[in-house]
């Protein structure tokens, strides 16, 4: 049941070498990928800081222009009231419209120093802006070079992935399906090494020794041994 030919045992071996690189290909592109994300996601963040930044200093700007409207109408209202004053009749009237006036005064000297204090912010939150988005730009390009690196070794390890696997598909077209169906299974149950050699007696894979009389069954290689450790394909390697 067991009995392979010589022949088997080889295809099995080259089958391992296309499985080993496409493991390790696998976990590349897995770990290129991750990386991938990581750089646009904090491209992202730092768009959205700069967004925000940006949005602080239209507030602090709007709020500017908003007191300076109302600084406007308050000046307004003390120039009609002035004038009203000229014009009155009754000591009366020129109280009222005096204390009109100065609480106008009043008014638009609170609104002023409301106003400086708006555009010391201003200038702040403006600064704030200029700066990140120097800052932007810089990180943009530098994320952009890092990314066009990574695409470009992406593509490589994809296009090399893609021979294996084309590679392993021939391989595997000599094999009998049901030696394929259990390499792949011993392939996923130990990371993608399913095919190991023993060397002086020790398997490559677990390290463990081999029983002296299946050592014998390895060397003569005409028959599937498994590691009775780690349960790979045995093959003999001639030191
Ligand atoms: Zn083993």
């Amino acid at each position: 049941m067991n009995d392979i030919s010589k022949q088997n045992i080889e295809t099995l071996v080259k089958l391992q070498e296309a499985e080993t690189q496409i493991v390790r290909l696998k976990a590349v592109l897995k770990k290129v990928e991750k990386e991938k994300g990581k750089l646009s996601g904090q491209l992202k963040q730092f768009g959205n800081a700069l967004e925000e930044k940006k949005e602080n200093f239209l507030s602090d700007k709007a709020a500017c222009k908003d007191i300076e409207r109302e600084i406007q109408i308050v000046d307004d209202r003390i120039i009609k009231s002035n004038e009203k004053l000229r014009m009155v009749k009754t000591n009366k009237e020129y109280q009222l419209f005096l204390r009109e006036v100065d609480d106008n005064k009043k008014r638009k000297d609170a609104l002023e120093t409301e106003l400086l204090e708006y555009l010391d912010e201003k200038e702040k939150t403006g600064k704030i802006v200029q700066e990140s988005k120097k800052e932007y730009h810089l990180l943009k390009e530098k994320i952009e070079a890092e990314q066009k690196d990574i695409e470009k070794k992406f593509v490589d390890d994809r296009e090399l992935l893609d021979e294996y696997l084309a590679q392993q598909k021939k391989i595997g077209k000599n094999l009998d399906p049901s030696l394929m169906t259990r390499f792949a299974k011993i392939s996923k149950m130990n990371n993608g090494s399913a095919v190991v050699g023993v060397k002086n007696e020790v398997c490559m894979g677990c390290f463990m020794n081999i029983p002296p009389q299946l050592y014998i069954e390895v060397q003569r290689g005409n028959s599937l041994i498994l590691c009775p450790q780690c349960s790979r394909i045995l093959y003999y390697i001639n030191t």
